[in-house]
């Protein structure tokens, strides 16, 4: 039998109740929010968001709530961390991790941060609440990371939008990554000194060949003990905590655009940035919108339909 679970948000909880009403199992099954049957197909609703899809009709069913905004959780499970190359007991180590954060987001500047996680600091890091960003609330990220910038040695860049629109049509955003990182990780291991930590742990975003093969230009390239993961705040905290600071700082950069522009700039790339980027356009045209939004985003040409540009 198929099955999938969405997660969803508390107003679209509320719209799915709505519209499985007059499909209610009766009684309501202990411990849910409601459970309906609707062509051959159970859905069942939990408090905490999670929805439950049973039966044949369960994926087309499920598929209608994705399009509103669910998210699935199964798939995102599916995808297996690449963590076969790491060492055992590398969770424990010394290690320096890096992540960046923004490069999704059509508005807000790129930021890539490296941090270093003593092993005699993870049992703080784990107790401060540091884990997988993803499950963190962007006001649970900005307290974290509040604490964890006074302690942990780390290093930050920040590629502000007018920059990276400057840089962009020459270098694909991998190389421009790979780079970054590269810049990170050696102004960690400098603030360090002459401490060394046991391994380096990338979040993965390319294959190990080929991210080397993007510094090949580079004066000095950080090669020793490098291993690559995917989901690598799941493999070590210093990740997760590269990986939180690097978000906070983005945040901080789209709440500085916002302030450029004049009027709140949604993260991400939806079609709430690209009404949010027709407003910029009417205000200041490309000029200012170069300000604040990565432009090679299908967002722009949506935002100039709509801006009538
Ligand atoms: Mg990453």
């Amino acid at each position: 039998m198929s099955s999938t679970v969405l997660v969803a948000s508390p107003s679209l909880l509320n719209e799915m109740e709505v519209a499985y009403q007059n499909s209610f199992v009766s009684p309501c099954p202990p411990h849910t929010l409601f459970a309906a049957r609707k062509n051959g197909t159970v859905i069942t609703a939990y408090h905490s968001g999670k929805v439950l899809f049973q039966g044949a009709g369960a994926e087309a069913e499920a598929g209608k709530w994705e399009a509103k905004g669910a998210s699935e959780t199964k798939k995102k499970e599916k995808k297996p961390a690449s963590a076969s190359t790491l060492p055992e007991g590398f969770k424990n180590w010394s290690v320096i991790g890096s992540d960046e954060v923004g490069n999704g987001s059509y508005f807000g500047p790129l930021t890539v941060v490296a941090a270093y996680a003593d092993r005699s600091q993870l049992a703080l890091l784990k107790e401060l609440g540091v884990k997988d960003s993803k499950n963190l609330t962007d006001k649970q990220i900005i307290s974290i990371a509040k604490d964890l910038i006074t302690f942990l040695p780390y290093s930050s860049l920040t590629v502000w939008p007018e920059k990276y629109n400057h840089i962009q049509p020459t270098m694909t955003q991998g190389k421009m990554k790979a780079l970054l990182h590269n810049q990170v990780l050696l102004r960690a291991l400098q603030k360090i000194e002459p401490q060394k930590p046991e391994a380096i742990l990338i979040d993965q975003f390319a294959q190990e060949k080929t991210y080397f093969s993007y510094l090949k230009a580079e004066k000095e390239i950080v090669n020793k003990n490098v291993f690559f993961a995917t989901k690598g705040e799941s493999h070590h905290l210093a990740v997760a905590a590269a990986s939180i600071i690097a978000r906070y700082s983005f945040l901080k950069g789209l709440e500085e655009c916002s302030k450029i522009a004049g009027l709140p700039l949604p993260s991400g790339a939806s079609a709430q940035s690209d009404v949010a980027a027709a407003k910029v356009l009417k205000k200041g045209g490309m000029p200012l919108l170069n300000k604040v939004a990565k432009l090679h985003f299908a967002n722009t040409e949506k935002a100039k339909k709509i801006a009538g540009k």
